[in-house]
């Protein structure tokens, strides 16, 4: 028998996994240093239950609705809260164009610079879920404090020096970046090398030095960065620069690859100070220089022993960083918008009729609010993984896509259904400076073409396969027959993979998931999560095939990469509305908004199958892929305009749904836009009976009314009350000149 085996096998290594493994080897384009790093850092998460056909609900929903700690929810309910009731936007932005003095100390005193510094070193200490709540309350109120909050918690270089610095480096930098003694910002763009930051020009040649009077191991640095936050102001830079060694001081190796040390910025030779503009927002950003800057071997990040390793940290924290600041803001830009515009569309009559009432309105605001509640389920679920220890690098990049790409479409919404009223600028509009940052958070932590065409089905596809990375390595081992050794049993399991993927895609097509894979107890969930099930088995299946038989080229389909992306996208935000409402308790006024999310989901998941499908360059596998992905057809057909109306009276309502829905908002110091807009919101909706009495007896005055006793006086004093609100919150800025 074992002798059957082994001819078997040799006949099979023979005849098919070798030729395989030679036109696995002609397809892959070899994959550069920086590339294999990208693909190394963080881990997996939900998305690899995605693609891996038959998602395990369980792993997604065990772990219940996230929690805030005493200490966490008492900063917010505190600190944060005085923090907004400190900050005036209009006059940061317009009149002084940068972050005042005592908002500066405000924020070191409150240590906002040091949330994800543990205690241990002075600092906060605070969850994903805590730093996301606290970014995303400040996004309420002003972009441009959330941005001076967010760039230390994240890169630059606080998280960076969590996990790679020396214990000398940890010990002296990071109390001083807690208590906010030294302001911190992380410089890796430059003017040449934007998108593609690898291929920067900044270079540093080791060589020997004076520092504090002694010859040192060190290196020369030259640089030109640009769009740096908080650079103007930063006393301490995480650089990131070439590094190479000619003499070779410390090795054999000449280039020895990128490398990120901590600068002082009072160092000599470094010109810093001058500030870009960026979408006339506040927050301080800017370029900075050096030539020819003398720095010893220790300022290196992590010490000497981790010269070269600057890109893998970068992407190791990006992970993490990227999950929170740009999703927390897009969703606080969203429920400020959400909650505002809802308010407003029930306060500003038109045609004798709140505009809210008007169904071209009530599309937009049903968009607006199944957005919200889309992206904020993905920021909560997101955070609690992070808090577990997962470090999801593809979700944190489907994440800042999908949640900046919704924020631009809410803010617009928004901005549509105010009308007038949001583009006339001053400090009553609340909402016009949020819709000039929109392009700054599409633009950072990866810019969002880029990130959606190549990096989240382009890295998503590798990470997550099951054998895709071992043969890739079989691929490049240079001993032939080695390589087909470790080529022919991860190919067998690779077979058996495909097969099983492709006759899942088919049963669930063909059965519209029925029996695809659902919760224990999902009840009236089960279609939602049969049909994601379903969609998820499609999506390995068109995956394989993609990867069969286009291999590197992929990288190249950019559209097709960019839709399968879309459709990985779309089914991770769905899953975290799903565990949303479940973490929620199934709150039925919810289930609107979920009922909407699903199926404006299902449509879009179709149509970027269908597009894939029929582009796909080769005919034959484009036919086969139709057959299989959609044996009955094309079902999806969006939310009826019932259930878009449903979602919009959620924003029009006051009560626990518009509640739940834009927690976290500030809500604006009395007498500001946010709050008169509120306050008239509440007197509108508490008057609408008598209101409505007058409309029907076809009256229009409050005296009339009064007279012909079809009110009381109390009455007549409430709707006098409302209209003063009314003028108040629908009023905008004058400005006798500019
Ligand atoms: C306000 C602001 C703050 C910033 N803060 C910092 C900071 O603190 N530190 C720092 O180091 N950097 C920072 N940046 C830089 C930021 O990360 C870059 O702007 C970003 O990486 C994009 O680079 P770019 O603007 O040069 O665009 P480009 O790289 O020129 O890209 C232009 C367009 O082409 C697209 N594109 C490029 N390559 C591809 C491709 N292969 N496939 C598809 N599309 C592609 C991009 O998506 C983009 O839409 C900041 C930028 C801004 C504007």
């Amino acid at each position: 028998m074992q002798q059957t085996q082994g001819v078997i096998g040799r006949w099979r290594r023979r005849y098919i996994s070798g030729p395989v493994l030679r036109r696995i080897r002609a397809l892959l384009p070899p994959i550069s240093d920086t590339e294999r790093e990208a693909l190394e850092a963080g881990g997996l998460w939900w998305d690899a239950q995605l693609l891996s056909g038959k998602p395990d609900w369980a792993q997604l929903l065990s772990s219940g609705p996230p929690r805030l700690s005493d200490q966490e929810q008492a900063f917010l309910d505190g600190p944060v809260m005085q923090l907004c009731s400190l900050i005036d936007d209009w006059d940061l932005t317009v009149e002084q164009r940068a972050v005042p003095q005592p908002i500066w100390d405000f924020l070191r005193q409150q240590r906002f610079f040091g949330m994800i510094i543990p205690e241990e070193f002075g600092g906060l200490g605070f969850s994903a879920a805590a730093h996301s709540a606290v970014v995303m309350r400040l996004s309420t109120r002003s972009i441009s404090v959330a941005v001076t909050v967010m760039v230390p918690n994240s890169l630059g270089p606080g998280e960076l020096l969590l996990h790679h610095g020396t214990p000398e480096q940890k010990d002296y930098y990071l109390p001083r970046l807690a208590d906010g003694r030294e302001i911190p910002c992380f410089a890796l763009t430059s003017p040449q090398a934007g998108s593609d930051a690898a291929s920067m020009t900044d270079r540093g040649i080791v060589c020997y030095g004076e520092h504090k009077g002694e010859q040192v191991l060190g290196m020369r640095v030259s640089w030109a960065k640009r769009y740096i936050t908080l650079g103007p102001v930063a006393t301490l830079m995480g650089l990131a620069f070439k590094l190479y060694d000619p003499d070779h001081l410390l090795g054999d190796v000449e280039s020895i690859g990128i490398t990120v040390a901590l600068v002082p910025t009072d160092t000599p030779g470094i010109n810093i100070g001058e500030r870009h503009y960026p979408a006339l927002q506040a927050f301080l950003n800017g370029p900075n220089e050096g030539q020819d800057v003398f720095m010893p071997m220790d300022w290196v990040l992590g010490g000497q022993a981790c010269v070269g390793q600057g890109w893998k940290m970068l992407m190791s924290a990006l992970a993490a960083g990227r999950s929170i600041s740009l999703p927390s803001l897009s969703v606080g830009a969203g429920k400020l918008a959400a909650r505002t515009t809802g308010a407003y569309a029930r306060i500003r009559y038109q045609f004798g009729l709140p505009v809210g009432r008007f169904e071209g309105v009530q599309e937009a605001l049903g968009r607006m609010a199944s957005s919200l509640y889309l992206i904020d389920a993905a920021r909560l679920a997101t955070t609690q993984a992070l808090d577990q220890g997962k470090v999801p690098a593809v979700v944190s990049a489907i994440l800042k896509v999908q949640a900046t790409a919704r924020m631009r479409e809410i803010i617009n919404d928004a901005m549509d259904i105010h009308g007038g009223k949001a583009i006339c600028d001053g400090p009553l509009n609340y909402l016009g400076n949020v819709y000039r940052a929109i392009p700054v958070a599409i633009t950072v932590e990866g810019a969002n073409i880029l990130t959606r065409s190549l990096i989240v089905f382009g890295q998503g596809a590798v990470r997550c396969h099951p054998y895709l990375l071992d043969e890739m390595e079989a691929a490049a081992e240079p001993d032939a027959a080695a390589a087909v050794a470790a080529f022919d049993p991860l190919l067998l399991r690779h077979a058996g993979f495909a097969a099983m993927t492709l006759l899942r895609s088919v049963f669930h097509g063909a059965t519209f998931g029925y029996f695809a894979a659902v919760p224990l107890d999902a009840a009236e969930l089960s279609l939602h999560y049969r049909r994601l099930s379903r969609f998820s088995a499609a999506l390995t299946w068109v995956t394989e095939v993609s990867l069969l038989t286009l291999g590197g080229n992929l990288k190249r389909r950019e559209m097709l990469s960019g839709r399968l992306g879309d459709v990985l996208g779309e089914l991770f935000l769905l899953s975290c509305a799903l565990k949303r409402f479940e973490d929620d308790g199934r709150a039925r006024d919810d289930r609107v908004l979920l009922d909407t999310c699903m199926q404006r989901g299902l449509v879009r998941i179709e149509q970027s199958l269908h597009e894939v499908i029929d582009n796909f360059p080769s005919r034959p596998v484009s036919w086969l892929l139709r057959l299989s992905v959609f044996p009955l057809g094309r079902w999806a057909s969006g939310p009826s305009d019932a259930l878009t109306c449903a979602c919009a009276e959620r924003l029009l309502t006051p009560g626990p749904v518009r509640d739940r829905l834009t927690l976290g908002v500030y809500p604006g110091n009395p007498g500001e836009g946010v709050d008169l807009v509120e306050q008239a919101f509440v007197q509108v909706v508490a008057t609408e009976p008598q209101r409505a009495r007058l409309h029907s007896a076809g009256i229009e005055s409050i005296d009339a009314a009064l007279e012909q006793k079809l009110i009381t006086v109390e009455e007549a004093e409430a709707l006098r009350s409302a209209d003063k609100a009314i003028a108040e919150a629908v009023a905008v800025d004058r400005f006798a000149e500019l």
